[in-house]
This record gives structure tokens, sequence and C-alpha cells, in this order.
């Protein structure tokens, strides 16, 4: 949380400045990645006073240390009593261009972040190290992870795309800006479109940044986008080495590149005269930054695109319920694909009721038989299967059949997961580790054993039901070492491995044509979780891997199976049915007041002692209720946070909410000012929090 630190800097009084005479520009304000909501007056000397400019790094005294700031104004006055002195200028040229600077204070303020850490978020790590320009190194982002779609000659467009684009090119060419919600179901042609946005940007000279949820988990996206656009494209994602960011944030920033293809923190590409930002699956939650500042790349590419006039477009087959609210409000403008290219079907979805399977098989098996039965035929004709399961390890739980003793990791407040590679308990939170007990710690007995599943039963399973079938498993876990995610795509796509096992890391934007079944082990994995968000996730989700079903002139199918076949996340996905989804959920945040009705902030209150953290949290939150009773903003908690404990640290959390995200805004900056520091007790705040 922002907290006032005190610093030879701080402001005396208003009145009393102290100036060094006529209109001289001698002091900078100066923005440090600090989560210290002020900015520090700085002077310049006299020999800087040329070169010092708004945007520029410098280096300057702080607590004893040097620092790297961000120039953000320059002043002839400054209040500052003992004010310091800049040592050094870092950039030729100013860094931070006016545009960035607007909008990562704009960020700053929405989200409670300090100006400085807003800008550092915006560059590449390097620089925030202070190093100097490194200088143009001519390198190419990796090799092709598997043969390249081949450069095919563009396509007549279908009417429903031809009417997409057009929108969305009035807006581009008349320099107004317009947030479209490009809503079609998956292979409707929504990419098609994209490049066609980005085509016309180029030859109005302007730029493109697009945004995909993880780019080393889409390649084939980024495929395609070379492919049409050849090297003026950066490519900018997690997996790069804080050098190769850097070249790419180079390009980008000399104007080489006119395209930015990236996830999250592409958005502050500094590109210039933007034309179009382009956000792919809007509804992916990894838009959010978890750390400070904790923004939605969606918030930020709204704000972005406003500020540059141009059009901003949000693709997915579902939309979040936030989108879709603001498009049926007229907020966003709604364009819809409705039919697949080529009138490709989509699969059939046949659900499993596991619970009638277990009564009529009076067993739990990880494959139901309809399940089964439809593995081992596609594995006969040499067809190709990607099985899905949202859990990874080998059972869930490990547990005490005589006392009910559960294994939980000792610094957080979980469910300690058995993993079969590693023969251990892994804490999925904090990734601590131990042996699994083989006697019952609680009660001594002999009675411990292994529940629930993860993928790496289904993938023993699979072993014991298809020995001579090549399968492979594909999560976090497998993937840890670099290049095995790709190696396991590429030998997919090449049809060497027959069956595919994975998390959500294979329910997006994979397109492998010879798939013609995709089996969901399980649709409740995400159902049950304490979140309002439970439904619209499962939905998701089960929309998107069924979507990796019959691409191809095979067709294909899917099975779910669930323990909750009623549900209407589960039935609806069932019929593809994106409308019949929306209403049911819509109507239910509705009336608990949820989002989009409702916006919400959390603080969450954290420390070692757990009646200090709980007891700063009480405090804070019966403050904020005394202080806002009759202004509509809602006060719940302090509850304990879903993971009551992390990493040693007792979280409690204090939800806030209004209809007026500005108002709710306002009262937060009022609650967080005269919030008293308490010893050993963390605040962080989040704005619109994904989780609860
Ligand atoms: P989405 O992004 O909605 O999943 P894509 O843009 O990837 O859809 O289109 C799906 C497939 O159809 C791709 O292989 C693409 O090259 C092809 N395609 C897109 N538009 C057309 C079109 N108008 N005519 C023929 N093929 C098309
Ligand atoms: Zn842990």
């Amino acid at each position: 949380m922002a907290s006032p630190v005190r610093n030879q800097n701080f402001p005396k009084s208003k009145e009393s400045g102290i100036s060094n005479g006529a209109s001289e520009p001698s002091f900078a304000e100066i923005a440090l990645g600090l989560p210290i909501d002020k900015l520090f007056d700085y002077r310049i000397p006299p020999e800087l006073e040329k070169e010092i400019a708004v945007g520029k790094r410098v280096w300057v005294p702080f607590q004893n240390k040097r620092k790297v700031g961000y120039v953000v104004a320059i002043k002839s006055v400054s209040d500052v009593e003992n004010v310091k002195t800049i040592e050094e200028i870092i950039d030729k040229e100013p860094l931070i261009d006016p545009e960035i600077l607007t909008l990562s204070k704009k960020i700053a303020e929405y989200y409670f972040a300090s100006w400085g850490q807003a800008i550092e978020a915006s560059i590449p790590i390097a620089l925030k190290k202070g190093k100097v320009k490194m200088g143009h190194r001519k390198t190419k982002i990796e090799g092709e992870p598997y043969p390249s779609e081949e450069l095919k000659l563009p396509h007549t467009l279908t009417g429903e795309q031809e009417e997409a684009l057009a929108a969305i090119l009035k807006s581009l060419e008349g320099n107004k800006h317009t947030t479209f919600l490009l809503h079609g179901i998956t292979a409707s042609g929504k990419t098609e479109i994209y490049l066609r946005v980005i085509k016309r940007a180029l030859e109005l000279g302007r730029s493109s940044i697009v945004l995909v949820p993880e780019i080393s988990l889409t390649p084939q996206t980024v495929e395609r986008f070379k492919s049409r656009f050849g090297d003026n494209i950066a490519v900018l994602h997690s997996k790069l080495s804080e050098g190769m960011r850097f070249h790419e944030w180079e390009r980008i920033k000399s104007g080489e590149v006119k395209i930015v293809v990236g996830a999250r923190s592409a958005i502050f590409s500094p590109v210039k005269n933007l034309g179009t930002i382009i956000l792919d699956e809007e509804h992916e939650t990894s838009y959010k930054q978890e750390e400070a500042p904790r923004y939605h790349a969606r918030e930020v590419a709204q704000m972005r695109s406003e500020i540059a006039e141009c059009p901003l477009i949000l693709g997915t087959a579902t939309p979040s319920m936030e989108s879709y609210y603001k498009a049926e409000k007229g907020e966003f403008k709604l364009l819809e694909l409705t039919k697949r290219i080529d009138n490709m079907v989509l699969p059939k979805v046949t659900i499993v009721d596991m619970k009638k399977e277990l009564h009529e098989t009076r067993k739990i098996a990880v494959f139901s038989r309809l399940l089964k039965n439809k593995i081992e035929e596609a594995a006969q004709k040499n067809e190709q299967v990607i099985l899905f399961l949202n859990r990874r390890g080998f059972s869930t739980f490990v547990n005490c059949k005589k006392c009910g003793f559960v294994a939980k990791c000792s610094k957080c407040d979980s469910v300690m997961v058995y993993h079969f590679a590693t023969q251990k308990l892994t804490c999925h939170w904090c990734n601590s580790s131990m042996l699994p007990p083989k006697i019952c710690p609680s009660c001594q007995g002999n009675y411990i054993s292994y529940f629930g599943l993860g993928t790496e039963k289904v993938e023993e399973e699979l072993r014991h039901m298809l020995p001579y079938t090549r399968i492979e498993r594909m999560d976090t876990d497998s993937t840890a070492k670099k290049g095995s995610h790709a190696r396991i795509l590429g030998d997919f796509k090449r049809g060497i491995i027959k069956v595919l096992i994975g998390t959500q890391m294979i329910a997006k934007g994979l397109d492998f044509p010879n798939v013609t079944l995709v089996g969901v082990i399980s649709a409740d994995t995400g159902l049950n979780l304490p979140d309002f968000r439970a439904s619209e996730r499962t939905f998701c989700l089960l929309t998107q891997v069924a979507g990796r079903a019959g691409r191809g002139e095979l067709g294909g199918e899917v099975v779910i199976q669930t323990y909750a076949p009623e549900h209407y996340a589960v039935a609806s996905s069932m019929k593809h049915d994106y409308q019949g989804f929306y209403a049911k959920e819509i109507e239910s945040r509705r009336e608990l007041g949820l989002p989009p009705f409702y916006h919400m902030a959390r603080i969450t209150l954290q420390g070692r002692n757990n009646a200090y953290a709980l007891d700063a949290a009480e405090k804070l939150s019966s403050a904020i209720r005394e202080s806002f009773k009759d202004k509509h903003i809602f006060v719940l908690g302090p509850v304990p946070a879903i993971v009551s404990k992390l990493r040693g640290r007792y979280r409690w959390n204090i939800m806030i909410k209004g209809k007026d995200p500005f108002r709710l805004n306002e009262c937060l900056k009022k609650i967080l000012s005269n919030y008293k520091i308490v010893k050993g007790v963390g605040a962080i705040v989040d704005v619109d929090p994904l989780t609860m």
C-alpha cells in the first residue's frame, strides 16, 4: 500500500518555497519505483540544466542509496527543505513517451500504486536497473518450433467478417476511439479480422499492439502474424531473457517495427502513432497483474486507446461478464461472428453423469465407460485425442481414513498434493514439499490413503489402457524444462503423439485438425471453488476445450464427465450456448450485487502474527463502515482469505463495493490516506480483483 515514508524531501508547507531566483528550471519532480505514493523534488545541477527533460531517467540519492528515478516535471520552485541534487542523467533522449507518462499516471491513480511503480511496469527490467542503451544487436527471436503455417493467399472474407471489419476500419480511419467486442465462436475468423485491421493501420503509417494471454502458450497465433507481416513484428513474452526483451523494446521504440505481439505488459509498448489495440481472448484472467500495479490489461488498453483515439478490439468466444454487459448497455460496440469458417460444424458434446456411472458400475473410475470406448476407438483409427483435467499432480489429497487427518502445508492453509514423479507431497501455493507420511501423524494409524485425481493419475491409467500408444502429458510440471512445451506441441502436430493429456495449458488456441476426440475428465474441478466467478470460469474453460475438437475434415466430438450435469455452466457449454449462460449468470450477479453491477476493491491485511493482522483488519473495516455509512459503499469482512495463510503469513480480506467506480476510488483514497500502519502487518489493495 502507498504509505508515506519520512524523508528529507517532504514538503514542509505550501508557502515556504525556496527558489533559485527567476524562473530557472532548477528542480525536477522525480517518480521512484517505490510503494510510496508521492513524487520527490531534486535540484538540477547547473551543468545538467540543458540536458534535463521530462521522460528521462536520472540517478538520485535516496536514503543513502543511489536510485533510478524518472523525471515527470521540471519547475523553478520547490518547497522541500534540504532538497538533494540529481547525480546524473542516464538517457540522451527521453525514454518514456508523454503518452506512456499520462497512461502510467492514470493507472497509478486507479490501482493505488505509485506513479513510479506504474512507470516501471511499462519498461523492461534492464532499464529499471539504470542500464544504458545496449546498442542494436541483430538477433532473431527463436526458431520455428514446428512447421509454420504456409503463407496462404488472403481469403475472401465472409459477410459477417466484412461487416465487422468495416465497422472497425471506420473507427481507425476516422481517428475515433471505439471499443469493439468481437464475439465469435472458435474458428469463426476473428484472427483474420485482426490481420486485416493491422494491415490497414500499416498502410496509414500507424502501429498496432496485439495482446494475447501468454505467447509461449500460443505459438501458432504468433506464427500467423509473422507469416503475414514478416520482420515488422516485435514479440514480447515471459520466456524472453532480459537482454532479448530489451532488444525487442528498442526495436519498437526506434520505430523499426510497427506491430507488437505480446502478453499483458506489451500494452505499454512505446510505439508511435498507435492505430489499433487488439486484445485477444479478452476473458482471460492472465491479463490481470497480481503484483503492484495490479492492473488489468483490458482496462489499460481502454485508457490507452482513448488517449490515442484509436479502436480497441476485444476478441473472444466467451466474453467476460463485464464486457458483454457493457456491450449490452451500448458502451462497447458488439460485433458478432456466429458461423464457423467453411461451415465447419461445432463438435457434438456429450455429458456423462458420473453419479449415474458410479451407481451403475459401483466403482470410482477415471474414465467412464463411454469415454473409455471413444478413446480406444480413436486410437484404433489412428486419430488424435486431447484429454483435459485442470489439476496437476497425482492425487488431490492424502488423508487418514481412521481419524480424518489431511496433509496440509505448514506455511500455507492449503492441502498438499501428491506428485508421482517426485514421490512427494507438494503445496501448489508455495511449492514446498515433503515426503508423504506412511503412518498417520495424528492417530499413528496405518490407514493413510490417496484421494482425488490429477493429470499424473490420468496418464498412468491411460498407459495401462493403451500400452502401445504414444501418450504425453502437458502441464507446468512436465514443461518446466526450457523448450519442452514447444517440443510436445510439435510432436503432437506431427502426429507422433496420439493422446495429449493436460491442464488449462492445452485448452487454448491450439489448432490441430486431426484431433477428433476431446475428453474432459472432470468439469467439476473449478465449479466448487468458493469464488463467484467459478461458473464463468468453468463455462469458458469447457467451451475453450471443446473448441479443440473437430477443426478438420474428420470432424470431432467432445465428452464431458461431471458430477453436476444439471449445472447451467456445464449444460450451456454442451449446447454451445453463450447467451443462455450469460442470461442465467447475469441474473445471479444482479441479485447478489456482484460485478458487473458493483465494482469491488479488496484490502488484504497480512502478518506473521494472526491476532495483529485480524485486529488491524477489524479496526480498518469498522473505520470504513463508520466513514461511508450513507455513501452507497458497502463493506464486507474481515473474512479469512481463501488461502488464509500463505508462506507463513495470515491473511484477512476486507471487500469494499460500490456501483460507481470513481466514487469507490475516492473512498479508497480517503481510507488509505487515513490508514495508520500497524507494525508487522502489511496491506495490499487490489482494485477489481479477479479472485475473492
Ligand atoms: P478464430 O480466430 O475465430 O479462431 P481464425 O481467424 O483463426 O478464427 O480462422 C479459422 C481458420 O479459417 C483459419 O485457418 C483461417 O486461416 C481460416 N479463415 C479465416 N477467414 C477465412 C475466410 N474468409 N475464408 C476462408 N478461410 C478463412
Ligand atoms: Zn505452502
